[in-house]
């Protein structure tokens, strides 16, 4: 079993820094086993060894999976000097697990965004081979009609001459507004290039004006989670992922 030290493991639990932990360790507040302890390098099996801390036990767990809903403005990357991310939106005891996101929505799309610190997890959804389905709402200029539904099922031709897998369109409404028409609709598609919903709509002559994921695999996005808001997947739900 994998050992690690025990300052690493109690300031991956959010109990402080390596040197808050260390200064705890030395006045005598962790025990491991029931035992006393004084070196704050010590190696432990977190699993395995009972740590406590001031007799507080403590629960040891490696992954933490987060459903994210993104709001625009903010970028699908862990660290950026300008520009605000996805991982300066949570709270200290979710970012000490250092979660990435799983694939990028744009700075201005919106909606699901799984995090988490699961490489495997998020290898197995992105994997092209897994074909994992994603669910777009969108706004986009223009009247979509049959003509497109059947472009986008049988593919159409990117920018760059890159013809996209069949994708689900489904019209929700047509609207007229001051500029012109907009349509309101939903797109599945099962694989992910560069601004592929943008650039799908770009190649049957429409502007998406407004992009919003709502689903991933079985996984949805919880209508009740307020945009910027995150929680915790349930066990279902990374059940259902899985
Ligand atoms: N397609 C896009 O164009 N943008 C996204 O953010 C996601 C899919």
């Amino acid at each position: 079993v994998k050992k690690l030290r025990i300052d690493k493991i109690l300031s991956h639990m959010g109990y402080g820094t390596r040197s808050e932990i260390k200064k705890a360790v030395k006045n005598g507040y962790v025990t491991v086993n029931g035992k006393r302890i004084k070196d704050s390098g010590m190696q432990v099996d977190p699993y395995e060894d009972l740590i406590e801390i001031d007799g507080e036990t403590v629960k040891y767990r490696e992954f933490i999976y987060l459903m994210l809903h993104k709001p625009p403005g903010v970028i699908s990357a862990t660290e950026d000097i300008r520009e605000e991310t996805v991982i300066d939106l949570l709270d200290l005891e979710y970012a000490l697990f250092e979660p990435f996101p799983v694939g990028r929505l744009d700075k201005d799309t919106e909606g699901l965004l799984i995090l988490t610190n699961d490489g495997q997890l998020s290898h197995n959804l992105l994997s092209p081979k897994k074909h994992v389905p994603k669910t777009y709402e969108a706004i986009v200029s223009g009247e979509i009609g049959e003509k497109e539904i059947l472009a986008f099922k049988q593919g159409v031709t990117l920018d760059d001459g890159y013809t996209t897998k069949p994708a689900v369109l489904e019209i929700t409404s047509v609207d007229s507004g001051e500029e012109g028409k907009t349509s309101r609709v939903l797109v599945t598609i099962h694989e992910g290039k560069f601004h592929q919903i943008k650039r799908m709509f770009e190649a049957v002559d429409s502007e998406v004006l407004y992009l919003k994921r709502i689903s991933m695999g079985a996984l949805q996005l919880d209508p009740l989670l307020p945009i910027g808001s995150y929680r915790e997947l349930t066990e279902e739900e990374l059940n259902i992922l899985t």
